[in-house]
């Protein structure tokens, strides 16, 4: 299948181009759209076999449920048997924007979309290329991350086109997603909401507006088989490029000085080193591929950048990355949650 890569201004969207993506979608087609957040891969939600063709498209384990995307809030209650009372408050202040929640299903929605299980996980997202696509296609959109399962997400055209080309209908390219990670996920079926997944939307931030929220333990911690995380996709390996990562963790002069002599050592035995540093730290690395994930005092930058320089190593071609940590506070919960996982929870402290 020959890919359609199709650019489109955000500012002033061509709308043939979202009519012809709209057309691929009603006809049961795959169509990559720019969010918010993250690429996401789009297919009509109601169509199992759709459904199928993204599962293939991506190499996505079947029971690993796909979030619908929805362009205003009245196409919520065709794919939801209920919403519980809180949900209202955190619609209103949240949506739309990145943060996804987990309702019961109602009948229409497959179960080839939603893994099996009888909940189903809705997101509105605010990107306007995404929006008016939704509304085109008049039809709630399947949107999983836009990557080959396993590999970071994609927060550019060109990442989707690295792994998807030849197996999707279309891509809109609409320039670098802001958020850069995805969306947070909230259970709210439960009489305490639970946060399945951190994202740019906080814990602190939703129990502003409904009170105490609990957060599934795996969100911190190396799911297995006594942790199953609550998000069925959340006990995959993900984010992972092909170099083997390692976060050094301490204070951070020492952190400098033992990824400093680590690559040393490492490039003695011909390894290729990367090195993934902040602006107050860059200039300290001796050797190796250093490349600057973003600002300490920014961290919106370290989650903004975080994919697109995990795939950058890649492309490097890199033996072993070291990596410092950063502070697990606001949406630092979700870049950590993130790099855990990509660095398989291998740490080094000093
Ligand atoms: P992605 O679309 O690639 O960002 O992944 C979607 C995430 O949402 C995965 O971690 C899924 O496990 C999670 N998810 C989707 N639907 C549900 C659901 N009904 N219950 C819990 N987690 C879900
Ligand atoms: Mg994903």
């Amino acid at each position: 299948m020959n890919t359609i890569l199709a650019k489109i201004d955000y500012d002033d969207p061509d709308l043939s181009q979202i009519r012809k993506a709209a057309d691929i979608l009603k006809r049961g087609g795959l169509v990559a759209f720019p969010t918010e957040t993250v690429y996401g891969l789009g297919g009509n939600g109601l169509d199992a076999l759709a459904g199928k063709k993204i599962y293939e498209a991506k190499g996505r384990p079947s029971d690993n449920p796909l979030i619908l995307h929805i362009s205003d809030i009245s196409m919520l209650s065709r794919i939801v048997s209920e919403i519980p009372k809180k949900a209202y408050a955190i619609m209103e202040k949240f949506w739309p924007g990145p943060l996804t929640l987990i309702f019961p299903k109602a009948d229409i929605v497959p179960y080839e979309i939603t893994g099996g299980l009888e909940t189903v996980a809705v997101r509105f997202p605010s990107h306007k290329i995404a929006q008016l696509l939704i509304k085109e296609a008049d039809l709630p959109i399947a949107g999983p991350s836009a990557n080959s399962s396993g590999k970071p997400s994609p927060t550019r055209a060109s990442h989707v086109m690295y792994d998807l080309s030849g197996r999707i209908d279309m891509i809109l390219d609409a320039g670098a997603t802001e958020v850069g990670l995805e969306s947070t996920i909230l259970d709210i079926t439960s009489e305490v909401p639970v946060l399945l997944r951190p994202g740019a939307i906080t814990r602190e931030m939703i129990e502003e507006v409904i009170g105490k929220i609990e957060v599934d333990p795996a969100v911190f911690l190396k799911p297995s088989k006594d942790l199953v995380p609550k998000a069925p996709g959340m006990k995959y390996t993900h984010y992972s490029p092909k170099a083997d990562i390692t976060l050094v963790r301490g204070d951070l002069e020492k952190v400098v000085q033992k990824i400093n002599s680590l690559t040393l050592e490492d490039e003695k035995k011909g390894v290729k080193v990367g090195i993934m540093a902040t602006t107050q730290t860059k200039d300290k690395y001796k050797s190796g591929t250093v490349l600057v994930v973003g600002d300490r005092e920014k961290p919106e930058t370290i989650g903004s950048n975080l994919f697109k320089i995990l795939r950058k190593f890649d492309f490097l071609e890199v033996d072993v990355v070291y990596s410092e940590v950063f502070d697990e506070s606001g949406e630092g919960v979700a870049i950590m949650n993130r790099l855990n996982k990509s660095a398989g929870y291998k740490y080094i402290d000093v």
